[in-house]
């Protein structure tokens, strides 16, 4: 499970990038179990965040998903963030 938050979306600082918000649930459930590789989570909870900024990176807004594994039962949270396609 250490290792799970080395991976893309394991951690608040690397999350997942999509491109809308409407992707998120679908692509967290279909990533397998980190525990034990099953296919197939479940989608517990969708929280909208937002990291404060830090020095000359600007405050953050992430999406985070709790997923349970359906096999094992292994919890985990998944970090999403939604690009922007914004013009500024
Ligand atoms: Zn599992």
């Amino acid at each position: 499970m250490k290792l799970a938050a080395l991976e893309p979306g394991g951690a608040p600082d690397r999350p997942i990038e999509v491109a809308s918000a409407s992707i998120i649930e679908p692509h967290a459930s279909s990533m397998p179990c980190a525990a034990c590789g099953a296919q197939g989570l479940r989608v517990e909870e969708h929280v909208a965040l937002t990291l404060p900024e830090q020095g000359s990176e600007p405050a953050r807004r992430l999406r985070a998903v709790h997923v349970t594994c359906q096999r094992c039962g292994t919890r985990r949270e998944v970090f999403f963030r939604i690009g922007t396609v914004l013009p500024s």
